[in-house]
């Protein structure tokens, strides 16, 4: 082992079983270890640098607005926060944003604007939030609680009260917890990632907003993982249909640096007023600027080219030996393999390919900006590994 890795062994907490590898530099979808090997990188940070590494245009926002002012308090004004919630707003509907530092602190923000209006409207004791068996939402007390898996809340107890899980898919099940509970809010992933990339059905979405606007519960879809353009769409919830009381995103909106997001739809615009919620870094000039560049570059052609490189992946993965099945949405994809995932994973870094697991399945979260061929070379080594 490297004097670095027994360092980072020695002295890091024990929360992440790491590969045995350094990565010390990159650019694009390409990234470099200790030894000067070269990985095509299918993880991205796990979804977050949306257009890879050191990309020009994010490096450049980023590094200009470094020179002029690093931080400031959010007692005061700065350009790159104020515009970045209003192109927010303006690309999808919303009307407000609190800005956090990650997702679990997004989602955090969201429950406390979903309790908040849900109390002023309709009594204290309408404060549940509904969310999945099988979702992630985080890994705070909160976000854990949130979080429809047991084996994360085992350790932990007592998580924050108010949380109840309804089974994916089933509606009449869903809306019957809601209305048992006094449901504040209904909390989704249209594609539950750390779950195993599997996508929501069209319908229960339909029919969970539908649900939401006749009851005036909150629709609220975490957006950490499938949004800034992962799905093919800018926020996955807009591949269904819907729109949201309430939106929160983070990871690739950042594009490498933490930031995380609060979007507020029209019920719910002026539910969080002064003092009711704050953060010393959420909106940080630096990384609203990187995010600013991330943004504005999620146009349609991207995403049209988000969805064709989707395409090519699930038809070259689709029945190849040793891949049971393929699931996910535009670049956010899980393959159940008939070898151990762990397993198709490490062969793929011995043949120079970084990918992701979720649950049993290999998970790619690939740059939106990956090129074709890269992205296709690096499937004929996960084919490779597969069998
Ligand atoms: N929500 C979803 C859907 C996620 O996938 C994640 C992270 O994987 C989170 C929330 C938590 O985000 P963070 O790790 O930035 O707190």
């Amino acid at each position: 082992m490297s004097e670095l890795k027994a360092i980072d062994k020695q002295y890091v907490a024990n929360t992440y079983a790491r590969f045995p590898v350094e990565i010390v530099s990159g650019k694009g979808s390409v990234v470099r270890d200790e030894t000067g090997k070269e990985y095509i990188d299918l993880g991205s940070g796990i979804g977050v640098t949306a257009f890879g590494i050191a990309d020009d245009a994010w490096l450049a926002a980023v590094t200009a607005q470094l020179g002029k002012v690093q931080h400031m308090s959010n007692l005061y004004y700065t350009e790159p926060c104020a515009r970045l919630a209003e192109l927010l707003c303006s690309r999808t509907g919303m009307k407000k944003v609190f800005f956090a530092n990650s997702g679990a602190e997004a989602n955090e923000g969201a429950i406390k604007a979903a309790r908040k209006y849900a109390a002023e409207k309709k009594g204290a004791d309408h404060f549940t939030v509904v969310t999945l068996k099988n979702s992630f939402h985080g890994r705070t007390l909160t976000t854990l609680a949130a979080t429809g898996q047991e084996h994360y809340h085992e350790l932990f107890q007592p998580l924050t009260p108010g949380f109840v899980y309804a089974e994916a898919n089933d509606l009449a099940g869903t809306v019957a917890l809601a209305r048992q509970h006094k449901a504040a809010g209904i909390l989704i992933e249209c594609v539950q990632g750390e779950g195993g990339v599997i996508p929501l059905e069209k319908e229960y979405i339909q029919g969970l907003a539908a649900f939401c606007a006749a009851e005036d519960v909150l629709l609220m879809v975490d957006e950490v993982q499938t949004g800034n353009g992962r799905t093919g769409a800018l926020y996955s919830y807009m591949n269904f249909g819907v729109q949201p009381d309430i939106v929160t995103t983070a990871k690739g909106l950042g594009g490498g640096l933490p930031l995380g997001a609060v979007l507020l739809g029209e019920k719910c615009e002026y539910v969080l007023g002064f003092g009711d919620h704050g953060s010393t870094f959420g909106g940080n000039p630096v990384c609203c600027a990187g995010a600013l560049s991330v943004l504005g570059r999620i146009d349609e052609a991207l995403l049209a080219d988000v969805r064709a490189k989707s395409a090519a992946v699930f038809a070259a993965l689709e029945g190849a030996e040793g891949v049971e099945s393929v699931s996910g949405l535009g670049l956010m994809i899980g393959i159940q393999t008939k070898k151990p995932a762990a397993q198709v994973v490490k062969e793929c870094i011995a043949q120079g390919v970084l990918c992701l697991t979720a649950k049993d399945k290999v998970r790619l979260l690939p740059a939106l900006n990956i090129p074709m061929e890269t992205l296709m070379k690096a499937v004929d080594v996960i084919k490779a590994a597969c069998v």
